[in-house]
């Protein structure tokens, strides 16, 4: 085989975008919904579709992996790189986040271009995340012949249920996983024009938080300023977790004054965190007190109240209750630990309560951890030569505020190896939610970067 050139690889596979695309619009018209029993089938469908593409394509061994129980995931491979070259394992995942009762202007199942966008569930999260992928490993074997390294693919189907199963599969089949370097692509850039590398999670913690007073509801003119007030005391309480700003005011995480000046560099300014999270006029974003936004959201911790069962309008009556429960949910900083905030929680909210009203702390399930890495080595400066030449500039370090349970499984099994955390949704993707979008110049980028990391990755020592 002659020398491949990764120039005329990209050139290709950006000369051939519009069949991409189409390929991305066909796998989107699948309702590959993981939380919804009615759409197991099409789960089902969509894997052996793309195990069959996979195959079709020159993967060895494209097969859809089933455990009972589970929906299915699929692998391939392609090995024919030999042994002196390292092994690459692409992550990314088929299943769909539902669209039930959301306000679409598109059909959601239905790709759908409007200027530079696409818009689809899934466009970005995650079918154009490792389509670009699919993209840049079938210019490698269009134009050179062969891929520059060996490749494994794992296409999970229940990324979007909190992958329940993704750890049963690595255990039944290891050799699907076992690789040298792996890029997991289910992730953000921080713009279009900046691509990122996912580098912290925040985890997350759930509590019950109830305060108990009187045996039955009261009459609040008679007992009231007399014996506890659950629902004030309720408020007071959780008070005691916030700041003025209302953001939660314990356990700030020290972060590296070098990383907090870079975390400058990341475009969330007012004006994308205003139309981001869709802001109301005249509503600002909290105040900065000396750290970039960045931090607030990746790097500290965070609570919010869920629910409650304070009374609603239609059920108001002039009387004490016996009892209030609201639910806190806590994201934890990179780092933390859902038994240190336990006991943080336990520490600030049962002691010296007006009363002695009895105050109980429940941890609910669903908590999952936080994951803070640190990229060094071959691999991340070969990902930063690879983004040069394709965005124009190396990958920006970036965390998520979010908890996403693969990467901290991942971290776990496999945390030795370089993980490089990526994928093609921006801030005005809106994954999850109604008119979720796929940037079509950054999916472009994205092809070429990964096309040009192939050839990087495959000059690594293994
Ligand atoms: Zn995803």
């Amino acid at each position: 085989m002659s020398r491949p050139d990764s120039a005329a690889v990209a050139a290709h596979a950006d000369a051939r975008f519009d069949a991409t695309v189409a390929r991305l619009a066909d796998y989107l018209t699948i309702p590959a919904i993981s939380s919804d029993p009615a759409h197991a089938a099409d789960v089902a469908r969509l894997a052996d579709k793309i195990a069959a593409d996979l195959g079709a394509l020159g993967f060895s061994n494209a097969r859809v992996l089933q455990l009972p129980d589970a929906l299915p995931t699929v692998a391939a491979e392609r090995l024919n790189a030999g042994p002196d070259r390292p092994t690459l394992l692409i992550y990314g995942h088929l299943d769909l986040q539902p669209v039930k009762g959301e306000p679409w202007s598109t059909e959601p199942h239905v790709a759908t271009i409007k200027g530079d966008r696409l818009y689809a569930r899934g466009a970005a999260d995650d079918m154009g995340g490792w389509v670009s992928h699919l993209a840049a490993l079938e210019s490698w074997l269009e134009v050179a012949g062969e891929l520059p390294l060996n490749v494994k693919l794992i296409i999970e189907g229940e990324e979007e249920i909190g992958s329940p199963n993704l750890e049963r599969y690595m255990d039944a089949f290891p050799e699907a996983f076992a690789a040298d370097v792996m890029v997991l692509t289910d992730c953000e850039n921080p713009s279009t024009e900046i691509p990122g590398l996912t580098v912290s999670l925040r985890g997350l913690a759930e509590f019950e938080l109830t305060v108990e007073a009187i045996a039955a509801d009261a009459h609040s003119g008679l007992w009231g300023n007399v014996v506890p007030d659950v629902s004030t005391t309720l408020v007071k309480l959780v008070n005691r977790l916030l700041d003025d700003d209302t953001r939660f005011g314990h356990l700030r995480q020290e972060v590296p004054e070098d990383w907090r000046q870079a975390a400058y560099d990341v475009p969330l300014t007012p004006e994308v965190i205003r139309k981001g999270a869709r802001l109301l006029d005249g509503v600002e974003p909290l105040p900065a007190r000396g750290r970039p936004p960045a931090e607030w959201l990746w790097r500290q911790p965070a609570v919010t109240i869920l629910s409650t069962t304070l009374p609603t309008p239609d059920r108001q009556k002039n009387a004490l209750r016996a009892k209030a429960s609201m639910t806190l949910s806590i994201r934890l900083a990179p780092g933390q630990t859902h038994a240190q905030m336990q006991a943080f929680l336990e520490e600030t909210l049962l002691a010296d309560v007006p009363g002695h009203a009895r105050v109980t702390l429940k941890a609910r399930p669903g908590s999952a951890s936080s994951w803070l890495y640190t990229p060094r080595g071959p691999a991340f400066e070969a990902a930063d030569r690879a983004y040069t030449k394709a965005w124009g500039r190396p990958l920006l370090q970036i965390g998520v505020g979010g908890s996403i349970p693969f990467v901290a499984l991942f971290g776990r099994r496999y945390g030795d190896l370089p993980l490089i955390l990526n994928g093609v949704m921006d801030p005005e993707t809106g994954a999850h939610g109604p008119d979720e979008s796929l940037h079509l110049g950054a999916f472009r980028k994205a092809i070429a970067a990964n096309v040009f990391l192939y050839e990087e990755l495959a000059a690594l020592p293994r």
